[in-house]
């Protein structure tokens, strides 16, 4: 099965973009998935092909309009009925690693992109979208954001991974941090690997990753660690520890 991406933008020159290297644009290559930018302007009416207009109420910018929108994610579920509509947005739900799994195992995604001061309302209340955001920070558009996403879901795509296993306790697939991670050479600038990794003994690498993975989450990410049902960090300043030697 095909996962299609379909992305109803302004740009559709800005995809695959960056997903046509690498990892993500080998899948492309191999037919692991699809990607299909629609161009939001081709449901314009008017001559100008405008898609935009003022906020109602006043203030700057402009706003999506919801009948573009509308007549734009009506085309998109006539090509892909199956697959969920999604609009980017900081107003959204934050982006999880556990939604991302979800939609990888499905048909693929159909994304909308926003520009200007993102949509008329009206389109999440006239059709079954749902609102991610990626982050608490504002874009000048959703198409960084899309790519985001179809980055995220790609590489879970069967296939993709090289090692089968490598996503299995990456961050938060185990809703922890992931433990940190060392290679060649041996010593850099007097800094040595940890003992225990070069030891060969299995068990006491699992069991050191463990403890790595649980002690740096309680301190960078207290919020994940009580959702992990942890108990909070008991440092008066929950601050970093320096990372140099265990
Ligand atoms: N006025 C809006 C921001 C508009 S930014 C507000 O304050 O909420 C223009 C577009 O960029 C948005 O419509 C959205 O598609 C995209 N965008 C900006 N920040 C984003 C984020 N954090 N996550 C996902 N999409 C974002």
């Amino acid at each position: 099965m095909t996962f299609t991406a379909q992305i109803l933008t302004l740009y559709p020159e800005m995809f695959p973009g960056p997903l046509g290297t690498s990892l993500a644009g080998k899948a492309l290559e191999q037919g692991k998935w699809t990607c299909n930018p629609i161009q939001m302007r081709d449901f314009a009416t008017d001559r100008h092909r405008s898609v935009d207009d003022t906020p109602a109420g006043g203030g700057a910018g402009m706003v999506l309009r919801a009948d573009i929108l509308g007549q734009a994610v009506d085309h998109a579920l006539e090509q892909q009925p199956d697959a969920p509509v999604i609009a980017m947005t900081p107003r959204g739900n934050p982006l999880t690693q556990r939604r991302v799994r979800e939609l990888s195992a499905g048909p693929g995604v159909t994304i909308l992109c926003g520009r200007f001061e993102g949509f008329d309302e009206r389109i999440f209340e006239g059709r079954d979208i749902e609102e991610l955001s990626i982050g608490d920070y504002v874009l000048s558009g959703g198409e960084m954001g899309a790519l985001v996403l179809l980055d995220a879901c790609i590489r879970l795509l069967p296939g993709v991974m090289g090692a089968s296993c490598s996503g299995d306790d990456e961050s938060f697939e185990t809703g922890l941090l992931e433990y940190p991670q060392y290679t060649r050479p041996v010593k850099w600038e007097g800094r040595i690997i940890p003992e225990v990794l070069r030891s060969g003994d299995h068990a006491k690498v699992e069991a050191w990753r463990k403890a790595r993975a649980e002690a740096d989450t309680r301190l960078r990410r207290p919020d994940l660690w009580e959702r992990h049902g942890g108990t909070p960090d008991p440092s008066p300043s929950g601050a970093r520890r320096e990372n140099k030697e265990d």
